[in-house]
């Protein structure tokens, strides 16, 4: 073969690469449009042909520490979808650490595939490497579409990882730490609203009863409040209401029945446009993650209704600090004692919301990003 062959067999490979992945939009930003935008430090593409796997690792900001964030497997509608959930979910990391006073900065990785036929030992194992190739500036987790086990297979290849099982040393599941955090942000609201932190008498609505919504209940039920439940499992149900003899709702109640609380804890984009005119609560508390589908308008929607928000990042961190103690050798009471800062953390944003008149998910973003910006300062500083 001649070198003219071997130039014209580059130029067609070149061709073919172009055909298949989109290089660039019309303004030639595809990929790094949505990276600068957000702010992102690194983007990590990773692929193995041997095993099938492909994800993206999203470094967002390392201000403050270590990227540390979850890995989410799931079948997105193309590359570019995962590119951008990864970049919005590591995003919203850096701004759950730093509101929460932890040395951490936002990661968050995504595998592309089914989590139900894909993984396997070599898969994850192979995916811990990359993890690992990073040195420690990202530290992974659990998130949908992972468990308990993969993090056990990519342990194997690096220990830049948490949320693994009490038995390996790790901090097992978050749940009853990030419920109790949840807790304590209603009852910071509930302070802000009525000058009085106490649930007792108060109506309040979990939707969704899993592994938070379930522990939520249980502190309900200690300080004495009136808990309405619905889930769309009939087993979770019969649970809570065997343990601790809350009510039972139905799916269209939720976001109807007068109450003082609703209490998110299923699914993401529950608060709507459709939804918020419709709901006749004082406050929204609970622990599921981007409860408002659209986190600037929806939050005035809640405003101008004079329905208080606490914003979700902000008092669902109870699992985030809870993998966070575990960097430091797990001890539970240690992330429960550091739990507790979400009760002042969400009445300091209110305070903050009130004075600068604007919403309290305005005010919380303001605030973590505040923190990254002083600590960052510190650098400069011998
Ligand atoms: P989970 O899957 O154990 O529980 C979710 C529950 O919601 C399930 O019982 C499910 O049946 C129910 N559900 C689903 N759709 C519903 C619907 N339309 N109406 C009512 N119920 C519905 O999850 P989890 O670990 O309890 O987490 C709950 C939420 O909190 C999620 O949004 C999660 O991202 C968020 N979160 C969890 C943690 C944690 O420590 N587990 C930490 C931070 C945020």
């Amino acid at each position: 073969m001649t070198w003219g062959d071997s130039l014209q067999n580059f130029e067609k490979f070149m061709v073919e690469v172009k055909n298949v992945i989109p290089v660039s939009d019309s303004k030639g930003q595809a990929v790094f449009g949505p990276v600068t935008e957000l702010g992102h430090e690194q983007v990590l593409f990773c692929s193995d042909n041997e095993t099938g796997l492909k994800a993206i690792i999203g470094v967002h900001n390392t201000t403050l520490g270590p990227a540390l964030g979850g890995t989410r497997m799931w079948t997105y509608a193309s590359d570019l979808d995962a590119l951008k959930d990864v970049l919005r979910l590591s995003r919203g990391m850096s701004f759950k650490a730093a509101i929460s006073g932890l040395n951490l900065g936002g990661g968050k990785a995504v595998i592309l595939g089914d989590s139900r036929s894909m993984k396997s030992e070599a898969f994850m194992r192979r995916f811990g490497k990359f993890v690992n190739n990073l040195g420690g500036k990202y530290i992974t987790a659990e998130d949908v579409g992972t468990s308990t086990q993969d993090m056990e297979w990519i342990r194997m290849e690096t220990p830049h990882v948490t949320g693994i099982p009490v038995a390996m040393g790790g901090s097992g599941d978050p749940s009853p730490v990030t419920a109790y955090g949840t807790y304590l942000g209603m009852k910071a609201s509930m302070q802000k609203l009525t000058g009085s932190d106490s649930l007792s008498g108060k109506k309040v609505i979990v939707q969704g009863v899993g592994n938070v919504g379930y522990y939520l209940c249980g502190h309900l039920k200690e300080e004495g409040a009136d808990t309405y439940v619905f889930d769309i499992f009939e087993d979770k149900i019969a649970k809570v209401v065997a343990d601790f003899g809350v009510n039972v709702i139905s799916a269209e109640q939720v976001y109807t029945m007068h109450a003082d609380i609703y209490a998110p804890c299923a699914l993401g984009a529950t608060v709507n446009q459709d939804t918020i005119p419709g709901l006749n609560v004082s406050i929204i508390a609970g622990a599921a993650n981007n409860q408002l589908l659209n986190e600037v308008e929806d939050a005035r929607r809640l405003q101008e209704r004079g329905i208080l928000y606490a914003p979700d990042f902000v008092i669902n961190a109870g699992g985030l600090i809870n993998v966070y103690t575990e960097l430091e050798g797990y001890n539970r009471e240690r992330a429960m004692a550091k739990a507790t800062g979400i009760y002042d953390t969400t009445l300091k944003i209110y305070d903050y919301a009130a004075a600068n008149q604007i919403t309290t998910s305005e005010a919380s973003i303001i605030l973590a990003q505040k923190r990254i910006d002083e600590v960052g300062r510190l650098r400069l500083y011998k």
